[in-house]
């Protein structure tokens, strides 16, 4: 499994949404605690190691953008993912603003929250042992990347923008940071050849269920395609 071990505190208090979650979280091969309401969230995320949490802002008592500016006041650095039960542009700068990392409104795809929650979690632990989206598979370690299950050759270079894009899933990225990241010792790179890299590795991956989105006049942005 390329995946790090996740332990996922879920905070809600709809029961049955609670259930519906936390099945297909461990479904997934991720340890799930539910909690119900914000003080044993506050007092979970306080007392125990926590990869990442799913943070409903509707609770009773302590509501979730309390739980999480406590989390923050301690300096955890935990993310949190909040989940909204409507639309709420406010609602959703506020999460933002008080320190949570990202969030879903109700009701939404199961593929989506569990590709946010492993984003999440690869974001704040870059050094774990391989990168998953989707079907796209990337073990550092064995140097082996498959697509769709299929194993794909890729050059030094092609793997260490791959490699980049995977690790800002969903963030827009630009050609110079891809060139900053994939030559470290300086060496000349042109954005051309960048765009050779990833028009090359985007044909290496169709068929891994991610699409690499082009920024006109900017970079690009991988994104997790959800069927
Ligand atoms: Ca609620």
């Amino acid at each position: 499994m390329l995946d790090p071990f996740m332990h996922v505190l879920l905070v809600e208090d709809d029961l049955v949404l609670a259930d519906g979650i936390s099945r297909i979280l461990r479904g997934h091969g991720m340890v799930v605690d539910v909690v119900t309401n914000g003080a044993d969230a506050d007092h979970a995320l306080a007392s125990r190691e926590i990869s990442v949490t799913v943070l409903d802002i509707g609770l009773p008592g302590i509501d979730g953008f309390e739980v999480v500016r406590r989390l923050r006041a301690r300096g955890s650095n935990t993310p949190v993912l909040l989940l909204t039960a409507r639309d709420d542009v406010q609602d959703r700068v506020r999460g933002l603003e008080t320190g949570a990392d990202d969030y879903l409104v109700k009701p939404f795809a199961a593929p989506e929250l569990v590709a946010r929650l492993k984003a999440l979690v690869r974001r704040s632990n870059p050094r774990q042992a391989g990168l998953q989206i989707n079907g796209l598979q990337l073990d550092p370690f064995s140097r082996r990347a498959t697509a769709d299950g299929q194993v794909i050759e890729l050059s030094a270079r092609e793997w260490a923008v791959l490699e980049y894009l995977m690790q800002n899933v969903s963030r827009v990225v630009s050609k110079q940071q891809i060139i900053d990241a994939i030559l470290p010792w300086g060496e000349e790179v042109t954005l051309n050849a960048v765009e050779v890299y990833v028009s090359r590795v985007r044909v290496k991956t169709a068929s891994a269920g991610i699409a690499i989105k082009t920024i006109r006049g900017f970079g690009y942005m991988l994104e997790p395609i959800f069927t």
